[in-house]
């Protein structure tokens, strides 16, 4: 009989959650799961997911499902591009192992009413103005997770505050899966790639890149030195097309995404922005390293 008592003066230096999850692993055994959840329309973005989900386990799994819970009624669920044969291709040539296409009635099936209590980080920057996106988010990836059972699953920092949630909701409910952050990739002219860029046309499309224009910029000032939020905020919107409709652009802390009034150059931060750009909601970010 083996017996684990919580204790955190435990030699080992071990949480009894982590023997636990070892006592798990070690009789159920198997291959090293990899989950990658991506709601389609997939782009070099989602394919570098794959990647480094491919590099580091045994077997890939990815899905691909425009989740209805995490749209608002006026928001773009039917419109969502939508283009399974080509996604399929990226998938093979991936090397996925997986592919699954979730189905909305076999998900939510008649008289399901489960809801998740998202964390408080979830109330700032993108749930203010998408009051119900995170809790959807949550919902599904929480059922993915249970449905896959991963030991890793891959999110993009390019939905900085995605990961953050989803990365502390898994620590607090103790799942056993290692959520995994991947850099955010851009276009080669800096337009961070996003399903929706195929909303924009050509006009737009110079005006979304003034986003990662005013990120650039921030970062700059950083660089040369800058340290209140305020000033570096103030002199990168300038690179803004003012027919760019801003959401927020905020300095917040990288792991707690609170405000932040100052940069710490030990710690670094990170802006995240949001806007409509001709009707298109648009997201970015960019990580202030330490210096
Ligand atoms: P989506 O299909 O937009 O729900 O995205 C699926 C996953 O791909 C999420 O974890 C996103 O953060 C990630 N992703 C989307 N765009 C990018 C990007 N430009 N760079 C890195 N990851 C991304």
């Amino acid at each position: 009989m083996k017996i684990i008592v919580a204790d955190r003066t435990d030699p080992s230096g071990s949480s009894s959650i982590e023997q636990i999850r070892r006592w798990h692993r070690d009789l159920t055994g198997g291959p090293i799961i990899g989950l990658v959840p991506t709601m389609g329309a997939l782009h070099e973005g989602h394919r570098s997911l794959l990647r480094q989900a491919r590099q580091e386990c045994d077997q890939v799994a990815l899905t691909i499902f425009v989740n209805p819970t995490q749209f608002s009624p006026d928001e773009d669920l039917e419109t969502y591009p939508r283009s399974l044969d080509q996604d399929l291709q990226v998938a093979r040539q991936e090397g996925v192992d997986l592919v699954w296409v979730g189905d909305r009635d076999e998900l939510y099936p008649a008289g399901f009413s489960t809801r998740i209590d998202v964390p408080m980080m979830a109330q700032q920057l993108c749930g203010i103005s998408r009051p119900d996106f995170f809790a959807g988010v949550c919902l599904i990836v929480l059922k993915l997770f249970h449905i896959f059972e991963p030991e890793r699953a891959y999110f993009g920092e390019k939905d900085y505050q995605q990961l953050k949630i989803i990365q502390q909701m898994t620590r607090d409910l103790d799942i056993p899966i290692d959520v995994r952050g991947c850099p955010l990739v851009r276009e080669s002219d800096g337009l961070a790639l996003s399903s929706r860029n195929l909303y924009l046309d050509d006009a737009a499309r110079q005006q979304a890149l003034t986003l990662s224009g005013t990120l650039f910029k921030a970062r700059e000032l950083w660089i040369q030195g800058l340290t209140h939020s305020a000033e570096v905020c103030q002199q990168a919107l300038e690179q803004l097309d003012p027919a760019v409709e801003l959401d927020y652009f905020e300095v917040i802390d990288r792991e707690h995404l609170t405000p932040l009034e100052k940069i710490d150059p030990e710690r670094g931060a990170v802006i995240c922005m949001a806007a409509l750009v001709d009707g298109v909601r648009l997201i970015d970010n960019i990580i202030l390293e330490t210096r």
